[in-house]
């Protein structure tokens, strides 16, 4: 039975995720789009290969979400506006019945600190009201859950180490831009970075530890230590993990601009009083910005992101690396998108899939490396992110020294 859906946010990402499941109406039925500003649905309604319908929503409003699920009645919303309204779209799906899903975990606006555990705290009335929440289905969270997913279910025997490694190696000819939300990305990037290790997290200053990391089809690139959500729960659901790490790439420029922005005060997440009115430096900041989905036109470079594993398999040590490359310029030919996007959206859409199809079932919150791997992972690369799994030099150490040398292709 074909599934209907409410998609929230005609941002950057929203709009590969309304485009995709257009194209896809054998899985798809009635597609709605909602978002803060009504013109920005109408621009992606036209480009979408058939018909979807579209409305203006605010979903800081539960009644107005409310409304929105009432009327159209999906079986599943694809939360695609901004953390903020995490909770407040969850509340929505919890009063009306219906299946929630996003990608990026709950972040108060008053502090730069995202977790799970506010969105945790709905599983219980989740599963009384028989419906279920998905958290973090896009790439990083998403697929590199999934990756880990897999890797557990099929490559060791014993996880120890992972490590995340993010690059984007494109090139969109601005000299300052954030390739999704502005305010969430420099949210994330100048929070004190964590990782996990025996049993504890580490706190590092941000951007304090850094490495060369050889990418698939990018090659070497400075990477820097962060905290990223998806950390929190794969330390839950992968048994026997010694240690768990997050790596994404910045270009000189970008570390440079952020430096002289935040020391000028112009990241606070705080208040100021300029002439008489209060603003909050970083939403002004964000106005400043290119919007993410504008960089699309003229980006030109790859993605190349993936999962790095030690662990044990058959009682001998084994590294495997499983990674996904995008081009920028591909997907902006085929609909539109830059890679970050791209890479966001279509996860969504193959988990929304796996919802019509049945093959991710049960009620209450989960993450996605808690539902089979299997049928996600060859559904999305049919519909846009193919993945590779490549054996590396089993006792090399991810750094400097090493590059990435596959040793067999599987
Ligand atoms: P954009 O800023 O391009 O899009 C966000 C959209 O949400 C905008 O259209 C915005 O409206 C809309 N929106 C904001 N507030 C509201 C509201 N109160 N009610 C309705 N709509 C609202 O961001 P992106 O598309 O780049 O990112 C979207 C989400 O994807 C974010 O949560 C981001 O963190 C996540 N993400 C996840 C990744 C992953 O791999 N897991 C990677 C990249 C992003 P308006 O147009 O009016 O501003």
């Amino acid at each position: 039975m074909a599934l209907d859906v409410l998609i929230i946010g005609a941002g950057a990402a929203g709009s590969v995720v309304a485009k995709k499941c257009a194209m896809h109406r054998e899985v798809f039925g009635r597609i709605h789009l909602a978002s803060r500003t009504f013109k920005k649905c109408e621009v992606i309604q036209k480009q979408c290969a058939s018909e979807i319908s579209i409305s203006q929503l605010d979903a800081d409003n539960v009644s107005e979400t409310v409304a929105i699920i009432t009327k159209f009645k999906p079986q599943l919303v694809i939360n695609m506006a901004l953390p903020y309204q995490d909770l407040a779209i969850m509340s929505a799906c919890l009063e009306t019945g219906v299946d929630y899903m996003d990608t990026a975990n709950y972040e108060p606006r008053d502090v730069a600190k995202f977790e799970y555990s506010w969105q945790w705290a709905y599983h219980d009335r989740f599963k009384d009201k028989g419906i279920k929440a998905i958290l973090g289905c896009g790439f990083d969270p998403g697929m590199t859950n999934i990756y880990c997913a897999y890797a557990q279910k099929h490559l060791f025997d014993e996880i120890h180490n992972i490590d995340i490694v993010d690059c984007n190696a494109g090139d969109h000819g601005q000299s300052f831009a954030t390739n999704f939300n502005p305010e969430i990305n420099i949210r994330e990037v100048t929070q004190r970075g964590k990782y996990w290790e025996e049993g504890e997290w580490k706190e590092i200053d941000a951007l304090s530890i850094n490495q060369m990391i050889d990418y698939p089809e990018v090659g070497g690139r400075r990477s820097y230590l962060l905290y990223h959500e998806e950390l929190e729960s794969l330390v839950k659901h992968i048994k026997g993990l010694k240690r768990i790490r997050f790596w994404m790439t910045f270009g000189e420029e970008y570390i440079k601009h952020l430096t002289v922005l935040q020391n000028i005060g112009m990241t606070r997440i705080d208040p100021v009083v300029h002439h008489g009115q209060k603003i909050i430096p970083i939403e002004f900041l964000k106005t400043l910005l290119p919007e993410p989905s504008s960089l699309a036109e003229n980006y030109t470079g790859k993605t190349s992101i993936g999962c790095v594993f030690e662990g044990i398999k058959d009682g001998k040590k084994r590294r495997v690396m499983i990674y996904n490359v995008c081009d920028h310029a591909l997907t902006h030919q085929e609909i539109g998108a830059q890679a970050v996007s791209y890479t966001t959206g279509v996860p969504a859409v193959a988990g929304a899939m796996m919802v019509a199809s049945g093959a991710w079932s049960g009620i209450g919150v989960f993450n996605v490396e808690q539902f089979d791997p299997d049928p996600f992972m060859e559904q999305v690369a049919k519909i846009g992110l193919p993945w590779h799994v490549v054996e590396l030099d089993a006792h090399a150490q991810l750094g400097e020294d090493i590059l990435f040398t596959p040793q067999v292709a599987a």
